[in-house]
C-alpha cells in the first residue's frame, strides 16, 4: 500500500520542495503544509468565476447572451466528456493524431487543466473507486471534497505521467498539458474581440461556472443519487438529470460496469448526447474503432440477479440475539492504530 508521509516529512524538514504525493496515495493526518502558488491561483480563479457570474446577472441578460453561454457550455462539455473522459481516460475510440490534439486543446478551454492531468486522476478514480485511495469519493470524504475540494488539493496538483504513458508519449500533448492556460486565454480573447465585455462574461465566465459544477456533479452526486443497475463494487449510480446536464455522463453506474464503452447510455431511452455526436464523427471517419458494450456485458452482473456488492452500501448483518446472555463480558472493540509501517 502506498502511504503519503509528505505532510509529516515536510513538518520536520527544512526543504519545502518535496514532491507532492501521487494521486491514489493514502493520506496520514499531520500538520498541513501551506498552500502552493498553484493552489492560490486555482482558488482565486474559482472565486473570480463565481463573482463574475453574479456581475453578469446584475448587468442584465439578453437571449443572444444566453444562447452564447449555452453554446459555449455544450461545446466544452462535449470536449470534457467525449475528449478528456471517453478518449483520453478510457480510449473508447481511435482517431488521428491531429484530431486528438484538437480534442485536447478544446478540452483545455473548459478550464479543467490539461488532458493528461485529467486522464491520470480519472484513471485513479476507477482503479480505487470509493476506497480511501479514490481521489474524489463522496462516501469517503463528503460532498464538498468530492465536488471541488479534491480538485484544489495539493496532492492532485501535478500530472502523474506514469498513469498515462499511452498519451504522454506525444510531445504536443505534454506541451498542452503544461500550458493548459493557453486554451482559456484564446477563448477569452476571441469572445472579447467578437462581442466585448458581455460576450466575455456570458460566453466564458457564466458558462464556465455552469460547466465546472455540471462536471463536478459526476464526482459528487453520481455516486450518491440515482439507481444502480449493475452490482459494481463502487457506489456509482445512473441519474437521468445528471445525464442531461453532462451530455451523457450521468449513466455512471453503466460506465463503472463497462468503462471502455464510448456510449454510457446503454439503451435507447438513456439519453447520451456526447455519444450521438461521436456516432456522427464516426460516420464521417473522423473517429473509428468505437467501442460499445457486447450484448453479454449488458446482461452480466445485474444487481437484480446477484445482489449488492458495494461494501459501502452493504448493510451490516444483524447479530443474532442469544437466548441466554454469556456470563463472560464481551471485550471492548479493538481500536486499530494506523501506523506508518
Ligand atoms: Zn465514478
Ligand atoms: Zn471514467
Amino acid at each position: 500500500m502506498l502511504i503519503d508521509h509528505v505532510s509529516d516529512l515536510e513538518a520536520s524538514s527544512s526543504q519545502p520542495s518535496s514532491p507532492p504525493p501521487a494521486a491514489g496515495t493514502v493520506r496520514i493526518a499531520g500538520p498541513k503544509p501551506p498552500p502552493t502558488f498553484g493552489q492560490w491561483v486555482n482558488v482565486t480563479a474559482i472565486l473570480l468565476i463565481h463573482v463574475g457570474t453574479v456581475i453578469a446577472l446584475m448587468r442584465g441578460v439578453t437571449w443572444k447572451l444566453v444562447a452564447l453561454a449555452v453554446a459555449s457550455y455544450v461545446v466544452r462539455m462535449f470536449a470534457i466528456t467525449a475528449g478528456y473522459h471517453r478518449y483520453f481516460s478510457h480510449r473508447s475510440y481511435k482517431t488521428s493524431r491531429a484530431f486528438q490534439l484538437f480534442l485536447g486543446f478544446l478540452g483545455t478551454t473548459a478550464v479543467q487543466k490539461g488532458p493528461l492531468w485529467w486522464a491520470s486522476t480519472h484513471r485513479v478514480h476507477h482503479r480505487f473507486s470509493d476506497t480511501e485511495r479514490d481521489v474524489h469519493s463522496p462516501l469517503q470524504r463528503g460532498f464538498w471534497y468530492s465536488h471541488m475540494g479534491w480538485w484544489l488539493g495539493r496532492e492532485h496538483e501535478h500530472t502523474d505521467l506514469e498513469k498515462v504513458p499511452d498519451f504522454a508519449a506525444y510531445p504536443e500533448l505534454r506541451w498542452l498539458d503544461r500550458n493548459h492556460i493557453v486554451g482559456p486565454a484564446v477563448l477569452i480573447a476571441g469572445l472579447w474581440l467578437a462581442g466585448g465585455y458581455d460576450a466575455f462574461l456570458w460566453g466564458f465566465v457564466v458558462s464556465t461556472c455552469a460547466l465546472m459544477h455540471g462536471t463536478f456533479t459526476i464526482n459528487s452526486l453520481a455516486h450518491v443519487i440515482g439507481r444502480r443497475r449493475y452490482a459494481t463494487t463502487d457506489t456509482s449510480r445512473n441519474n437521468f438529470v445528471l445525464a442531461l446536464i453532462t451530455l451523457g455522463e450521468g449513466w455512471h453506474n453503466n460506465h463503472h460496469h463497462y468503462m471502455n464503452s464510448a456510449n454510457q447510455g446503454f439503451f435507447w431511452w438513456e439519453i447520451d448526447i456526447s455519444y450521438y455526436v461521436l456516432r456522427a464523427l464516426e460516420s464521417v471517419s473522423l473517429i473509428w474503432d468505437v467501442r460499445r458494450p457486447p450484448a453479454q456485458v449488458l446482461r452480466r452482473n445485474l444487481l437484480s440477479e446477484v445482489g449488492e456488492r458495494a461494501p459501502l452500501l452493504l448493510k451490516p448483518k444483524k447479530q443474532k440475539t442469544r437466548e441466554f446472555s454469556s456470563p463472560v463480558p464481551t471485550p471492548a472493540p479493538h481500536v486499530t492504530q494506523h501506523t506508518a509501517s
